[in-house]
């Protein structure tokens, strides 16, 4: 073998790498690495940015060294600069990476945070104090999504804005988005940091547009540092809701704040949303939240016996982890259940004892549509038969409404699906039906309330359930 010219040096290490780690990661992180210069056993690459110049010494480095020696055959050190640094071209105002870098250089440690977490007095409402960055498991799952919290937590409104988070329901997006939250404050004491579901969003520019109050409400959005809007799927199709948010987005961008958002999916998939809104929600970085391994649900489920200080053997952490695999929610919600019945029954936490309890029926953990019907019947005091019926009576048809709304935002059912769950329905009706509940949602109160109660009543159901 002659001894490799210098880019096939990198070349080769490449190859070897992507043998070696998973597809994602490779692309991620090693494809897009450049050869700039080898020279006295320095290999010089070139990083996209300096998020990704981090990620690779951090992360990369020595395996790239260890790799390279091994190749050349000498011992190689790795030195990583940033593409556009190192390009002369700097005139962006906004991205100066050497800062960033500075900045961010220990928010890669993603083994775990060294920080303490602990609730400044800075309390903000809305946020969760257990939604701190300790508390979160990364796993190769979360991994990039994480980095990219702590990174746009440390130096926000400079690389990744917006932050969108994308992942299933259950998967921690929310847990993510506030720590981000708890984190600048406790860098920043006197950040303004503002967390808004999509929904409040929407109420409070109804009820400002109402009472007219629209510059407090714009004063109030307007002026954070750092926003944290959370499922922002929700927006689909609230035309004046969307326009607004546009403008607020737009406000918050130009003045180099941070903003950061969650979503059940990306941009491009959240249906009847402007063309403009998807382009500036793309313009940052999308990360995603896939569903946990067995191994990184085991974690989170280690970490969490260890927060309520219990011990639990490991093959009882084996098992329920095993058996909740695609929303880290259920997998709580069956470790609280198996804490609580060994409890209350006084029996040892062992998979014998508890497993009965835990074991599948055959019924799922997510909401199914029957349970939905069951519950919106129970709620607005109607029949399920009648909800199928092709009866237009007032309350009946209310019911109806109410329940395709609810199987559109809490199951996976196509609109075709949720029709035929109500006795066959065009797909037509149901997306008329979901209109129309969204819009009543603002200004009847009484039905707000209904609906929560379902919501409520589902959720307990999901946990109960097994
Ligand atoms: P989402 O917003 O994606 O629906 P949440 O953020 O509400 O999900 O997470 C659901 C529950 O699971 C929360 O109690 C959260 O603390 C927990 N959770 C999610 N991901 C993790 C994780 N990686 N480590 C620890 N707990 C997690
Ligand atoms: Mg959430």
């Amino acid at each position: 073998m002659s001894v490799p010219t210098r880019n096939e040096l990198w070349t080769k290490v490449q190859q070897l790498l992507q043998k070696n780690l998973s597809k994602p990661s490779y692309e991620t992180w090693i494809r897009p690495a450049e050869f700039l210069d080898f020279k006295d056993g320095r290999l010089t690459l070139l990083a996209p940015n300096s998020f990704s110049s981090d990620w690779l010494r951090k992360n990369y480095s020595q395996k790239i060294e260890e790799i390279a020696t091994e190749i050349h055959g000498h011992e190689v050190k790795i030195y990583i600069k940033v593409k556009e640094e190192f390009s002369s071209n700097k005139s962006d105002k906004k991205k100066t990476f050497s800062d960033l870098e500075n900045n961010a250089i220990h928010a890669r440690d993603n083994s775990e945070v060294k920080s303490k977490q602990a609730p400044t007095k800075k309390f903000l409402p809305g946020l969760n104090l257990r939604y701190v960055f300790n508390r979160f498991v990364v796993g190769p799952n979360s991994r990039m999504a994480h980095a990219a919290a702590m990174a746009v937590a440390e130096a926000p409104g400079r690389e990744f804005n917006p932050l969108f988070i994308c992942g299933g329901v259950g998967l921690g997006k929310t847990h993510l988005m506030q720590s981000i939250g708890h984190y600048r404050l406790e860098i920043d004491p006197q950040a303004k940091v503002a967390y808004v579901s999509t929904e409040t969003f929407t109420n409070d520019l109804i009820v400002a547009i109402r009472k007219d109050g629209m510059q407090a409400f714009r004063n109030r959005y307007r002026e954070a540092d750092l926003i944290l809007v959370d499922d922002i799927q929700f927006i689909e199709g609230k035309e004046y809701t969307q326009e607004e948010f546009f403008h607020t987005f737009n406000a918050l961008h130009e003045a180099g704040r941070q903003i950061v958002l969650t979503s059940d999916r990306p941009p491009s998939q959240i249906p009847r949303l402007q063309e403009r809104l998807i382009s500036r929600f793309s313009m940052g970085l999308i990360a995603d939240i896939q569903a946990p391994d067995l191994e990184t649900r085991m974690a989170i489920l280690q970490k969490k016996a260890e927060h309520e200080r219990m011990r639990l053997p490991r093959d009882l952490i084996q098992f329920i982890a095993g058996r909740f695999t695609s929303n880290i929610r259920e997998l709580e919600g069956a470790f609280t259940r198996a804490v609580a019945f060994a409890s209350i029954t006084g029996l040892p936490m062992t998979v014998e004892s508890v497993a009965p309890m835990l074991d599948p029926t055959g019924q799922g953990v997510e909401v199914k549509p029957k349970q939905v019907l069951e519950k919106v019947a129970e709620v607005f005091g109607v029949t399920e038969e009648e909800m199928r019926s092709p009866s237009r009576r007032r309350p009946v048809s209310q019911a109806r409404q109410v329940g395709m709304y609810l199987m559109r935002h809490g199951t996976d059912l196509s609109l075709p699906r949720i029709g035929e769950s109500f006795g066959g329905k065009d797909h037509t009706t149901v997306m008329y039906a979901i209109e129309q509940v969204e819009k009543k949602l603002s200004s009847e109160p009484q039905l707000a309330s209904q609906v929560q109660k379902v919501k409520d009543l589902l959720q307990i159901d999901s946990r109960k359930r097994r």
